[in-house]
C-alpha cells in the first residue's frame, strides 16, 4: 500500500513556468511513489477572487490540461476538483467549530497578504477561515504527506494542530496528522528578476506560443551596467542567467557565465541560447496540449473519473466524522 499525498493548486490565474519547474514537475516525479491526489482548488481560488469570479472557469481549463499534459497520469493519480466534492465544505463546516479564532490570525501569511494585496478586500470571513478549509482538503484523505517548501511549514502546522484538536475532541483515530514532504524545488525569476508570478505580470505562461516566449525573453532585462555588448557583464545580476541556472545544461551555465563576464558573447546570444532550452523542455508539454485541446471529451472523463474517486475516499472519511459528532 502506498503512502497517501495531497497536493492542490489554486485556479487563480494561467499556469506559468514557475509552476511548470516548481511545483508540476515534483508532482509528476511523486506520483511514482506515492498514491497522489493532485485538487484544482477552486474554492480557494475564490477566497481572494470572490468579486470577479469569471475568468476562475478559463483558469481551471488551463490547469487541467497543464497537469495533464505535464504528464500527470489519471492512472497513477487521482486528478479532481475541489468543488465538485462537497465533502470538502462540510468538513470545513464542522472543522470552523472547533478552531479558536487566535490560531488562524496567527497565520503568517494571513496578515502579509491582507497588506500586500491592495486591489482585493481580503477583510472576509472566507479569507480568515482559508487554512481551515486547506485543512479539511488534506485531512479528508487521510493524506500522509503533503509537499511543502520550507516557507509552508506553518500552513501545514495549523492543520495537524486542528488535527489533534478533533482526536482530543472526539477522539475516535479517525484523522491523520499530514507530515511535510519537504521538497527541494527550484525558485524561477519572472521576466522582471523577482519571483515568477501571475500577480506580478512578469510569467512566461505554458499556454504562450514558441513566438511569445521569444518576444518576452528577448526583452527581458539583463546585467543593468552591461550597455554595449563589449562591456564585460556580471551574470549574477542577470534573472537570464537566473534562468539559465534551471534550464540549461551545466556546460552551457558554465560557458554563458564565463562569456558574460570576458564580453565574448552579447546578451542577444546568451538569450538566443535560454530560449532554446526552454522551448526544448516545453516541447512535450505543447504537443501534449495540442492534443488535449483537440479532444475535450477526454479531459471531461478524466476529471469525471477522478472526481468519483475522490468522492468516494471523502466519504468514507465524513461517515466517522459525522459518528464521532453524532450527526449520524
Ligand atoms: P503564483 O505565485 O503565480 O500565484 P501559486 O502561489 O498559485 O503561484 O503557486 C502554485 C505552486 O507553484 C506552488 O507550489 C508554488 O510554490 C509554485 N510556484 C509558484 N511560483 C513559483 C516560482 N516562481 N518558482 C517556483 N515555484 C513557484
Amino acid at each position: 500500500m502506498k503512502e497517501r499525498v495531497l497536493s492542490g493548486m489554486q485556479p487563480s490565474g494561467y499556469l506559468h513556468l514557475g509552476n511548470f519547474a516548481g511545483a508540476l514537475k515534483n508532482w509528476v516525479r511523486l506520483q511514482d511513489i506515492y498514491d497522489c491526489f493532485y485538487c484544482v482548488v477552486d474554492w480557494h481560488a475564490l477566497t481572494s477572487n470572490y468579486a470577479n469570479p469569471s475568468p476562475i472557469a478559463d483558469y481551471k481549463h488551463d490547469m487541467l490540461i497543464n497537469f495533464i499534459a505535464a504528464g500527470l497520469d489519471p492512472n497513477k493519480c487521482t486528478i479532481f476538483l475541489q468543488s465538485a466534492v462537497k465533502q470538502h465544505a462540510e468538513l470545513h463546516l464542522l472543522l470552523s467549530m472547533i478552531t479558536p479564532l487566535g490560531w488562524l490570525e496567527r497565520v503568517p501569511t494571513y496578515k502579509e497578504k491582507q497588506t500586500e494585496i491592495k486591489d482585493k478586500d481580503l477583510n472576509t470571513y472566507g479569507f480568515l477561515g482559508y487554512p481551515v478549509l486547506q485543512a479539511a482538503d488534506i485531512l479528508i484523505y487521510k493524506a500522509r504527506h503533503v509537499p511543502v517548501g520550507v516557507d509552508q511549514i506553518p500552513h501545514l502546522e495549523l492543520t495537524r494542530e486542528i488535527a489533534r484538536r478533533f482526536e482530543f475532541l472526539y477522539g475516535k483515530g479517525i484523522l491523520t496528522e499530514p507530515e511535510p514532504l519537504l521538497t527541494e524545488s527550484p525558485k524561477v525569476v519572472g521576466l522582471d528578476g523577482r519571483k515568477m508570478s501571475k500577480s506580478y505580470d512578469n510569467a512566461i505562461y505554458l499556454s504562450d506560443t514558441p513566438e511569445q516566449i521569444d518576444k518576452k525573453i528577448r526583452q527581458m532585462m539583463t546585467d543593468p551596467a552591461r550597455k554595449r555588448k563589449t562591456d564585460k557583464g556580471d551574470p549574477e545580476l542577470s534573472p537570464v542567467y537566473a534562468l539559465h541556472k534551471i534550464f540549461s545544461s551545466p556546460d552551457e551555465i558554465a560557458h554563458v557565465a564565463a562569456a558574460c563576464k570576458t564580453a565574448e558573447i552579447g546578451c542577444i546570444d546568451c538569450k538566443r541560447i535560454l530560449i532554446k532550452n526552454i522551448s526544448k523542455e516545453l516541447e512535450p508539454l505543447w504537443s501534449k496540449r495540442e492534443e488535449l485541446t483537440g479532444s475535450p471529451s477526454m479531459l471531461k472523463d478524466i476529471l469525471n473519473a477522478g472526481n468519483r474517486r475522490a468522492a468516494a475516499e471523502a466519504e468514507k472519511t465524513m461517515e466517522l466524522i459525522r459518528e464521532a459528532m453524532n450527526l449520524s
